[in-house]
């Protein structure tokens, strides 16, 4: 709403308020009316005792101490009377045209003051834009610098480049350079592309502008064009600085050449947005246009040609070394306990951003707090991850004690078989402890970041998941919908082995269709459908077929670490590796000791068997963390 507009509505709300507080006390003060015959007739019988005079108005007492008021339509005439009935008589002049209007001046004197205070304040708002219309380009003020930026090793040296730009711009236009003005910043939300825009701005210490790209698009034909000019009248005024456009694909998809209304208004601010970054080249102070986007290949190339955002730069989500990083930046002001591993937490949390990192370290911080510790520790860590990945515990989830047996074994079915295989990702952690919508969970974390997989790691990925039924399988004898999503899973691994990735020998090295291709693949006969799907049965029967004999071969181990699950709810992968290795140990070795892999007695034993070495190095190891 306009501002002014919202002054005259309080200012007209506090005149009222004002008029009816007037309006009550002259009511309270003033004395009642009375007909002038009563008061002639009381003044007749003597039982007035005092009369004031103001002009034709008469405010008497009579003798029972009631004051009141009349008017005499004939003052000269009374007065005779008024002097012979002996009352106490004053005369008072009319008031003055300023003593009537003192109030009212006072009055417009204050409400004068009020009105310039609400619009000086709202004016000191729009200060940086210059008029109301167009309130959404902010200067945002609190420097960041590239401190406050992790892993962004690869992108920083551009960046100097440009910082040099913004501070030393004579030394490159003397040579006739010509200075870029537009860098465009690709890569998912929460890279942190605001974040290196605001430390850019710091860095050279320059002014920063932002606002989204969506504020330019109008129903209205010919605003969001204006809106470009505003802005960049402004951003020249201010030079030299930083505008930083957010989603500028709001702006600068590609045009249609169509006729649709809306379409028109935004090529036109789209035009107007190339028209004015053309115009910069000739200006002599240095402003620097960072526009940023997760959709590069639906912006416009005309957006993208020398001159205009000619300097693209990819901001990826951060590998290991990059978590590492930020969270290193993000816990810097927050008390950790003391040797606790960034790394370790870093490797949990795999296609994290690092927005979600930052909200990773808020919510430890909140659940330590929570629980009056001193310092955030690594389970705080932890159960904010799982918060954040898979909803809040459901610890009171009326699960009863038969259902918690069996998913204590589907889970324990999925940890063996992932632990057993090779080339699987490793395993984090198993919980029967429902959260969200999974009653249980194995989690399992890749050793590295992948970017390719082997048919034999998707093989065993189908394994794994199948685990699970398998294990209820074997120990209980029937079958549970509990397994429904992993079987969802299984099948879409396989769908895609053989359909999209041309993995499969039976249907070849072909695409027959594709979640990730632009373009559709050729529609697929009947009969080619139907030998895509007996492939990805066939894959699905052998996958089972392999892992129940597995499993089926390693019952015991199902039962322990499921006991186990039992027992404490949650295991880690660490544990696990554990139960596992002194199982293979035991079973290598059956006359040696059994109950040295015990976890409650397994420190005291440690020496009583040499067979267990690699349980005792792993439990070591466990200590010392
Ligand atoms: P984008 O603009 O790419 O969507 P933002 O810059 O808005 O992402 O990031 C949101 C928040 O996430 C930042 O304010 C910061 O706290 C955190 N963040 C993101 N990336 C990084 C990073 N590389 N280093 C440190 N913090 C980051
Ligand atoms: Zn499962």
């Amino acid at each position: 709403m306009n501002t002014k507009f919202q002054a005259g509505l309080i200012l007209t709300g506090v005149t009222l308020v004002g008029l009816l507080f007037y309006n009550v006390w002259l009511i309270e003060t003033t004395p009642p009316n009375r007909p002038y015959s009563t008061f002639i007739n009381q003044l007749q019988e003597e039982r007035i005792r005092t009369v004031e005079l103001t002009g034709g108005k008469i405010q008497a007492v009579d003798t029972t101490d009631n004051e009141f008021i009349t008017y005499g339509p004939d003052i000269p005439a009374l007065m005779p009377i008024l002097l012979q009935s002996g009352v106490i008589l004053t005369t008072k002049a009319p008031p003055s045209n300023l003593q009537t209007f003192a109030p009212l001046i006072l009055w417009f004197f204050i409400l004068s003051i009020l009105w310039g205070y609400l619009t000086r304040k709202s004016s000191a708002k729009n200060e940086f834009t210059g008029n109301n219309r167009f309130p959404s380009a902010k200067q945002i003020t609190g420097k960041k610098t590239f401190e406050d930026v992790a892993g962004i090793d690869e992108v920083r040296e551009e960046l100097v480049e440009i910082i040099d730009f913004l501070k030393h711009q004579e030394k490159y236009s003397q040579l006739g350079g010509r200075i870029p003005s537009g860098v465009l910043l690709q890569g998912p939300p929460g890279t942190g592309k605001t974040l290196l825009a605001r430390a850019l701005a710091g860095e050279a210490s320059v002014p920063f502008f932002s606002l989204g790209g969506s504020d330019f698009v109008e129903m209205f034909a010919g605003v969001g064009a204006s809106r470009v000019r505003e802005l960049f009248q402004m951003a020249k005024k201010n030079a030299p600085c930083i505008v930083f456009i957010d989603e500028i694909d709001a702006i600068g998809g590609k045009r249609s050449g169509g006729m649709n209304g809306s379409h028109e208004e935004r090529e036109q601010t789209l035009n107007a947005l190339l028209v004015e970054m053309d115009g910069f080249s000739s200006h002599d102070k240095t402003v620097i246009i960072v526009g940023a986007t997760n959709r590069p290949d639906i912006l416009d190339p005309a957006l993208l040609r020398p001159g205009r955002f000619d300097r693209q730069l990819t901001v990826s989500l951060p590998n290991l070394k990059g978590r590492i990083k930020i969270l290193d930046v993000h816990t810097r002001n927050v008390i950790t306990a003391s040797g606790m591993s960034l790394a370790h937490i870093a490797q949990g949390i795999p296609g994290f951003s690092g927005a979600d990192i930052a909200n990773l370290v808020n919510e430890a911080a909140l659940i330590a707090a929570r629980k009056e510790k001193k310092a955030v520790e690594l389970v705080d860590f932890e159960e904010a991850k799982d918060k954040i990945i898979m909803g809040l515990e459901r610890k009171n989830a009326a699960i009863n004690d038969n259902e918690r047996r069996i998913i204590a074994y589907h889970e324990a079915g999925h940890a063996i078989v992932a632990a057993l295989l090779p080339e699987t990702d490793r395993l984090h952690k198993i919980t029967i402890i429902p959260r969200g919508q999974a009653l249980g969970l194995t989690q399992q974390i890749p050793f590295e970041e992948h970017y390719t997989y082997s048919l034999v790691y998707l093989l065993n990925r189908i394994k794994v998941l199948l685990g699970g039924r398998i294990s209820e399988e074997i120990v209980f004898k029937q079958l549970s919908t509990g397994a429904s999503n992993d079987i969802a899973g299984a099948t879409a691994i396989a769908r895609r082995i053989v359909s999209e990735w041309g993995m499969s020998s039976a249907m070849g090295a072909m695409v027959y269709h594709s979640q990730t291709a632009n373009q559709p693949a050729s529609p697929l006969s009947e009969k080619t459908t139907r030998e895509i799907d007996l492939e990805i049965r066939r894959i699905i029967r052998d996958c089972y077929s392999q892992t129940e004999a597995l499993l089926r071969q390693h019952n015991t181990l199902i039962h322990e670490l499921a006991e186990l699950l039992l027992v404490n709810e949650t295991v880690d992968g660490e544990e696990v590796d554990i139960v596992i290795q002194c199982y293979l140990n035991r079973n290598e070795n059956k006359k040696k000791t059994d109950h040295i892999c015990h976890r409650s007695d397994a420190s005291a034993d440690l020496n009583a068997d040499e067979g267990a070495d690699a349980c005792k190095e792993s439990l070591q190891e466990e200590e010392s963390q």
